[in-house]
């Protein structure tokens, strides 16, 4: 058998030797346990605590609705600003968590306010010059 660094069993392997620490809790956890999250490693009880990996369904959404609005008001500006810092960040292995999700969540409601506007501003384009004509 190969040397073990850590001298104690896993919580929920006894059988096994416990092989890395949680990074979160600290608590020991087998090569069978330890969840790989970004680099991170965790627990399989934080792993499962710990959010949503950064929203990035989120910021994709947000990203495709700023380039809906981008033609309609100068909000989509803002919020694919918004949804572009978000992805950098996932992409950078940072740990947003719920605070991503906001930023996302933000970038899609400035997104949906800029198609509105911009849907009222044509329809009131459209129904002057029909008036006009
Ligand atoms: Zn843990
Ligand atoms: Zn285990």
């Amino acid at each position: 058998m190969t040397a073990v660094s850590l001298e104690a069993p896993c919580p929920r392997h006894p059988e096994n030797a416990a092989e890395e620490l949680c990074i979160r809790c600290g608590s020991f956890a087998c090569s069978a346990c330890i969840v790989d999250r970004q680099g991170d490693r965790y627990c399989v009880d934080c792993a499962r605590r710990l959010p949503p990996l950064g929203g990035s369904w989120y910021s994709i959404i947000a990203g495709i609705l700023s380039f809906l609005s981008l033609g309609c008001a100068p909000l989509g500006l803002v919020a694919i600003v918004l949804a572009g810092i978000d992805l950098t960040m996932i992409s950078a292995g940072r740990k947003w968590g719920r605070q991503g999700v906001s930023l996302d969540l933000l970038a899609i409601g400035l997104s949906l306010v800029g198609i509105l506007l911009g849907a009222l501003i044509l329809y009131r384009a459209m129904n002057g010059q029909i008036g006009e004509v």
